[in-house]
């Protein structure tokens, strides 16, 4: 078993943008609705209460710090403050969602995708980091293509 956890959005990005209501690393307008889609939030992980609970769209680039080239997209956070995940685990309530596991070298090149659509996130994921040309991986939701969160290995298995 390779050790890994779960990076999602930084609190400071989270933060930054229920207060400025602007992308953080873009400017542009964020937007606030009632969850009309269960998301999830990319800073709990968890699912919006459909109808509802309030939650915020704005721009985000999930490659900021580790991949020269930007792939900015859309994502959401709850409005309200909400406790960001943190855990070595796949988050349980994101099991059922139809997910793509994108592996990415170390430049940022992608190099195997994995379409999770009948459970068994866990081996394929225990496959993907056995694979020392790997870095981490980008969860993608399988239907709308946007990003959720990213796997790392923990520093001790390297
Ligand atoms: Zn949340």
């Amino acid at each position: 078993m390779t050790g890994y956890r779960i990076v999602a959005v930084s609190d400071e990005l989270s933060e930054r943008v229920r207060t400025t209501l602007k992308s953080p690393q873009y400017g542009h307008p964020a937007f606030i609705e009632i969850a009309n889609g269960c998301g999830p939030c990319r800073s709990c992980l968890r699912k919006f209460e459909e109808g509802k609970e309030e939650r915020v769209l704005f721009t985000y680039n999930p490659f900021e710090g580790i991949s020269d080239l930007p792939a900015p997209g859309p994502i959401f956070v709850h409005r309200e403050d909400c406790k960001k995940y943190e855990g070595e685990t796949f988050p349980e309530e994101l099991r059922d969602l139809l997910l793509v596991l994108d592996g990415h070298k170390k430049d940022g090149m992608l190099t195997r995708r994995e379409q999770i659509e009948d459970g068994g996130v866990d081996e394929r994921i225990q496959q993907m980091l056995k694979d020392p040309d790997i870095e981490y991986i980008q969860v993608r939701n399988g239907q709308a293509g946007c990003f959720i969160t990213r796997i790392e290995r923990t520093a001790n298995d390297n």
